[in-house]
């Protein structure tokens, strides 16, 4: 334990109330903390296992002091939080992962300057776009094929173009909604993969093994663990990207593999991550007992699950598969407690253990 651990009885704030919350919250509890979430919604998936629960918006900031004067620290469960906020809420009460990460990570950019510039990690070949002209230079600059997204609030494929030629790259531009973009070069990966980590308050680090990554509609459908191939620097390019931004907490690195398996960062979340949720039940800490054990200035722990694990979401109408997937020996199910089914919602997933 650090000199400024947390001990059993103090409360984490979480910030946001969807599924991570959720399992951060039980995760918590494990260890003897108690949780209080802040979410603009009344009744979303963490409130419902946390006792504390504050209903107010993000730009509150008068509900956001409150809440973070009544907590011992403060974390967050989706990037996307106002800057504002999460300062406001940092001036009461010690705020992990640090606001840079936050900062880094809400900007295509901003992430891809520092991941590339001050991180030294490969990135795609990339060029801002702040007009139609742009992205046509953007196309001759870069290549025959090129990725354009915005540079906020993009996520599973929604906010990003294909473009391969200056027809397409005007028209895009305009389907994006003539906003900040950034176009990247189309690269042919072999396979998509990440690495969850993580940096405590006295620095320790830790990484689990290399994750394969496959999606379906531009969402997460499996993740297994460990993947095939030795990650080569997939671990070593994380940790890099933890210590040059001082974090605390879990972080998640997706990269795009290429053949002869040199890795590119596409992104990174920082925060606990949907490619992370097979280790649960991995037999080592799972990422959201990580994630709080970083945070509170607990040791890390082992993050090296004895066998394999495959997760599979269950997006939608998948979740009418659970009473037969019950009925399977080593299947794990995790649901979360939203009422409505939505096309594309993600409902819950099954860790299947592979021994
Ligand atoms: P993102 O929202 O940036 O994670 O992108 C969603 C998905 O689009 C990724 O998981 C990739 O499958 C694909 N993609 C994004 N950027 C590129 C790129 N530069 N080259 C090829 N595919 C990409």
């Amino acid at each position: 334990m650090t000199n400024s651990h947390l001990n059993p009885g103090s409360t984490v704030g979480i910030l946001g109330g969807g599924q991570l919350g959720r399992m951060l919250s039980l995760a918590a509890a494990r260890l003897g903390f108690n949780t209080h979430i802040y979410s603009p919604e009344p009744h979303c998936p963490a409130k419902s296992v946390s006792a504390l629960a504050t209903t107010a918006k993000y730009s509150d900031k008068k509900a956001i002091a409150e809440f973070a004067r009544s907590v011992d620290i403060v974390t967050f469960e989706f990037e996307n939080i106002p800057i504002d906020t999460a300062v406001t809420a940092a001036v009461e009460t010690p705020l992990y992962p640090p606001i840079e990460a936050l900062f880094a990570a809400q900007d295509r950019l901003t992430e891809k300057e520092f991941i590339s510039d001050t991180a030294g990690v490969p990135v795609a070949p990339y060029h801002p776009v702040n007009n139609a002209f742009d992205a046509v230079r953007a196309l001759k600059i870069l290549g025959e094929k090129i990725v354009l997204k915005t540079r906020r609030l993009g996520y599973d494929g929604k906010g990003q173009s294909i473009v391969t030629n200056e027809d397409d790259a005007k028209s895009a531009y305009k389907f994006l909604g003539e906003v900040p973009c950034i176009a990247e070069q189309f690269i042919p990966f072999r396979r998509e993969v990440s690495v969850i980590a993580a940096r405590g308050l006295n620095g320790e680090v830790a990484a689990y093994p290399l994750i394969e990554n496959e999606h379906r509609d531009h969402i997460l459908h499996k993740s297994i663990c460990p993947a095939l191939g030795d990650g080569g620097d997939a671990q070593t390019h994380a940790i890099r990207i933890l210590e040059n931004l001082d974090y605390v907490g879990v972080i998640a690195v997706e990269f795009f593999e290429l053949d002869g398996g040199k890795l590119i960062v596409n992104e990174i979340a920082p925060r606990v991550h949907n490619s992370g949720h097979w280790s649960m039940d991995a037999g080592c800490i799972d990422q959201f007992e990580l994630h709080i054990r970083a945070i509170t200035g607990w040791p890390l722990g082992g993050t090296n699950p004895p066998f394999k694990v495959e997760m599979i979401n269950l997006i939608g109408d998948d979740v009418k598969q659970v009473p037969d997937l019950a009925k399977s020996p080593y299947t794990k199910i995790h649901l979360y407690g939203k009422s409505e089914i939505r096309p594309g919602r993600k409902m819950g997933h099954f860790n299947r253990l592979i021994f």
